[in-house]
């Protein structure tokens, strides 16, 4: 599933020590594995290479530009939600015309930027926005290219902060309505509307929910159709699950294999976004115990990488696989699993240095005995974890590190007090 493994007793990424990247840059730091990322990808595009799919990588899930680079030659396209990940892509040098632009709110700005560049897709949101890219495009002399996301009002069954294509989200219009969204913007002159998105949340553990949106999907696209419209794109956006406790996650072949039926015979050309899928386990984060000590009947354990560096345990309550870089010998996991409890283990909640009860980075943990000054990895950071970071209690960001076979180097410095405070030197 990825590339970091225990071996003598430590952690490797690919075929670099961890704790080497730790001595060399520091922690907290952020180590990724270049193979992971590009397995990943090639799982999904094989899975579905039936299908006449694009795989739009989506960038908010982990956006350093090393990563989209190498991403991009491979033949990734990129899933924006904003101008500023749009010029990440374009810095990459992505094809244009191969991205896709989604998000509730974008701006008279952000539109006429993604036109001028020239994008492929505006995944748009309601009927406003609809009128600002016909009207922006208009003035362009341009046509728009777009998809309008509709609502399928499926549970995706994920945490509540996660979940998108439910009726009572803030995203896309619901079903019923999209009819009369055609028929109203369906022969303006500055939008070619001419695809229907759906992203039903994240992560999506079971496969049913993308054959019911699916389902749904196509059903409006034949009505549609049947309407006069010229629909030749579904977006079934991303929200594929990765492994966080175990092997949770479903392969991207049974997704592929439950929708495939679904498209056959429909002509239409299939866009994915996943993000998570591709990034979470191409990456960990990797800390420095500060200090331990007892509580209750509980040890803390008290790292310099925090909700800072990773935010998704005090926002989702999420899970995240935490294990010693060295562990003391025989303490090596043969897997990583939820349920791990090895003799001699201790109960421990790992918790960083910011003033907030809820930073926490992992809660009622069996791990081997640990003492200050050792290095804690916690896995499956590689998505929603450096693009959420904060500087809350002015804690600089971490560093970024890339593991590409036995080689590592860093993919985005530390930054400095000096970095932190220059905006404010006005
Ligand atoms: C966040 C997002 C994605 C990616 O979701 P993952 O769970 O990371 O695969 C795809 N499409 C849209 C529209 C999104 O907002």
């Amino acid at each position: 599933m990825d590339y970091f493994s225990y071996a003598r007793d430590e952690l490797f990424c690919e075929d670099v020590r961890v704790a080497d990247i730790a001595a060399a840059h520091g922690t907290p730091v952020y180590v990724y594995s270049r193979q992971t990322f590009l397995d990943h990808l090639d799982r999904v595009r094989s899975a579905f290479s039936e299908l006449n799919t694009l795989v739009c990588y989506s960038i908010k899930s982990c956006h350093n530009l090393n990563i989209l680079r190498i991403l991009e030659e491979h033949g990734a396209s990129f899933d924006v939600v904003s101008v500023g990940e749009l010029r990440r892509a374009l810095e990459v040098d992505a094809d244009p015309s191969q991205i896709v632009f989604a998000g509730v709110g974008k701006t008279d700005e952000e539109i006429g930027f993604a036109i001028d560049a020239g994008i492929g897709w505006f995944n748009v949101e309601s009927e406003q926005e609809l009128e600002r890219v016909n009207h922006i495009a208009g003035k362009l002399n341009r046509t728009a290219g777009c998809a309008l996301r509709v609502n399928p009002d499926v549970d995706p069954k994920t945490h509540r902060y996660t979940t998108t294509g439910k009726k009572e989200t803030k995203f896309g219009v619901d079903l019923e309505r999209a009819r009369r969204v055609f028929a109203e913007f369906g022969n303006r002159s500055g939008v070619d509307l001419r695809g229907i998105h759906i992203h039903i949340g994240s992560p999506v553990n079971t496969v049913d929910p993308y054959v019911r949106s699916t389902q749904k999907a196509v059903a409006l696209i034949e009505l549609l159709r049947g309407d006069g419209h010229t629909i030749d794109t579904l977006n079934i956006g991303g929200g594929f699950g990765a492994h966080y406790t175990g092997d949770e996650a479903p392969p991207a072949k049974s997704y592929a294999d439950a929708v495939a039926p679904i498209l056959h015979g429909t002509g239409l050309r299939l866009i994915l976004e996943p993000g998570r899928s591709i990034a979470a386990n191409a990456g960990i984060l990797v800390g420095r115990t500060i200090f331990t000590k007892a509580g209750g009947d509980k040890r803390f354990l008290i790292t310099d990488a925090a909700m800072t560096e990773l935010l998704r345990p005090a926002l989702y309550d999420a899970y995240h696989f935490a294990w010693p870089v060295k562990p003391p010998s025989g303490f090596a996991p043969a897997h990583r699993s939820a349920d791990l409890k090895p003799a001699g283990s201790v109960l421990v909640d790992v918790v960083g240095p910011v003033c907030e009860s809820g930073d926490f980075l992992a809660k009622d943990r069996w791990l081997p005995p640990m003492e200050r000054g050792d290095l804690l990895a916690v896995f499956s950071a590689g998505a929603y974890a450096a693009v959420m970071a904060s500087r809350y209690n002015s804690r600089p960001l971490a560093a970024e590190v890339l593991v590409e076979g036995d080689r590592f180097r860093l993919i985005r410095r530390r930054e400095t007090y000096d970095d932190m405070v220059r905006h404010e030197r006005v």
